[in-house]
């Protein structure tokens, strides 16, 4: 499989470490507001990446943390810890918050039939793995502690910036037009391990001991930590936004690095930002929507999922209302193209299949989502696959087949059209032959009622019906 690497900026052979099994950390959400659109792109990427891999026959691991603890409104140590500020918004405790965002997030990662994680794990649950983490790093020199936290001293690891192709000068000159509070920190580039609890923190709610004093742990440290506890020093695929890319990921690198001597991700993967109506997200634009907020459109989760699908990773991509409802109609479209083929499937008696255009399909298929997860690209092969020559049979098993990459859950819909409007139809069909048109049209209309609509066919001179869903 070829992937694009964040860290080589190039396409690359992926091979994991230990075929076939692939480490592989995907950074989760923090915990302190609902889960939006933009966070819905990353996850179902993640997720498409996930089942690619699977696909090829690769055996995945997957880790997510949940950040609950130590996440500021800046990146970079500067404003006030998400949590906190959620909670006070909300007249919650943290933990409450935590507990309430959590579920939202699992719910819409369900929605959106995205698979979950192996391991999902809490940062508030690895205190002591941080703590430990920081301890190495502190032996070997690359800490130091002020008044009012613990950070971590970039000079001291040499290939800082690496990830994001930054010079640290760029970077600390970057900084310095920020305002920043703690007057020892040597530079602004630094980054906070351990915050103690004083100064602005002193009413911290979440706390623990700590070598350092009373405090909690910054938010980079949290990935590292769980990272190397559940998969090892090195993982073989980390993934992410591509804002982690200049602060979070390099923090990641460097702390996990300088401890371990090691490299800590072979391949990074980064997903594009996703723009509401040609602007980026924002809470005075009101655009960060929710599977709520799609819904009283009538957008349906797979519908979303299927959108995504229609575009690259790796490309900056827009959102609009107006793509939302033609996704949904083409999802739908989806939908009752394999409702017509489940009763083709079921009444016409089949042709001899062509296997070698069955394996042409595959082998397109397959080209496309190996190479660099060409999804659209894959999309349109399966697209071409609907409206080819194939016995309905053969389309279903490919369709079938092909989803366990797109993660539609198409294999559900053989089940979609209740016993009773089945009835209804054939009952209808009956009437016609007999040539009771008018009986056999008030049914119809009945069904229609229902939400369902008939269209009659022939093929092999034989008059039968499809049904599809309004
Ligand atoms: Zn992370």
């Amino acid at each position: 499989m070829k992937l694009y690497n964040t860290l080589t900026k190039k396409i690359e052979e992926f091979t994991p470490l230990n075929p076939p099994n692939v480490a592989f950390y995907s950074c989760g959400p923090t915990v302190y507001d609902y889960t939006h659109i933009g966070h819905m792109r990353t996850y179902i990427n993640n997720d498409l990446l996930k089942r690619t891999l699977k696909y090829l026959g690769f055996k995945v691991k997957h880790v997510m943390n949940i950040t609950d603890v130590g996440h500021l409104t800046g990146d970079d140590d500067r404003g006030e810890d998400k949590m906190e500020k959620g909670a006070k918004k909300t007249g919650k405790t943290v933990w409450e918050v935590a507990q309430f965002y959590t579920d939202f997030f699992l719910k819409t990662i369900k929605k959106l039939n995205i698979e979950y994680p192996d391991i999902l794990c809490p940062a508030t649950k690895h205190i002591n793995e941080m703590i430990n983490l920081i301890k190495i790093l502190e032996k070997k020199g690359f800490t130091y502690e002020t008044k009012e936290a613990v950070y971590f001293d970039v000079k001291k690891y040499k290939k800082y910036g690496a990830l994001s192709n930054q010079k640290l000068e760029e970077k600390i000159k970057g900084a310095r037009e920020e305002v920043y509070i703690d007057k020892d920190k040597k530079n602004p580039a630094d980054f906070a391990l351990w915050f103690k609890r004083v100064g602005r923190f002193a009413d911290h709610t979440m706390h623990w001991d700590s070598p350092w004093g009373d405090g909690f742990p910054g938010w980079h440290i949290e990935c590292s930590a769980m990272s190397m506890k559940y998969l090892g020093e090195t993982v073989d695929i980390h993934a992410g936004g591509v804002d982690h890319i200049p602060v979070h990921h390099e923090n990641e690198i460097a702390q996990s690095e300088a401890a371990t001597e090691k490299t800590f991700v072979r391949f990074w993967f980064h997903n594009n930002f996703l723009m509401v109506d040609n602007q980026k997200m924002s809470k005075s634009l009101g655009n960060f929507y929710t599977l709520d907020d799609l819904k009283k459109h009538n957008i349906e989760p797979l519908a979303i999922r299927y959108l995504f699908l229609q575009s690259h990773y790796r490309s900056i991509m827009n959102f609009t209302w107006q793509s939302a409802k033609a996704a949904q109609e083409a999802f739908k479209n989806l939908v009752n193209k394999i409702i017509e083929l489940k009763q083709e499937e079921k009444k016409l008696s089949l042709s001899k299949t062509d296997n070698k255009k069955i394996e042409d399909y595959k082998e397109k298929f397959k080209k496309a989502i190996s190479n660099d997860l060409q999804i659209p690209e894959a999309l349109s092969i399966f697209w071409s696959l609907i409206k080819s020559d194939l016995t309905p049979s053969a389309k279903l098993n490919l369709i079938y087949d092909f989803d366990q990459v797109f993660g539609l859950k198409l294999w559900e819909i053989n089940h979609l059209i209740p016993e009773e409007i089945i009835k209804l139809a054939n009952k209808r069909l009956i009437l016609r032959q007999q040539k009771k048109f008018a009986e056999a049209d008030s049914i119809r209309k009945e069904i229609k009622k229902k939400g369902y609509l008939i269209e009659d066919k022939i093929i092999n001179n034989t008059l039968f019906y499809t049904i599809k869903k309004i």
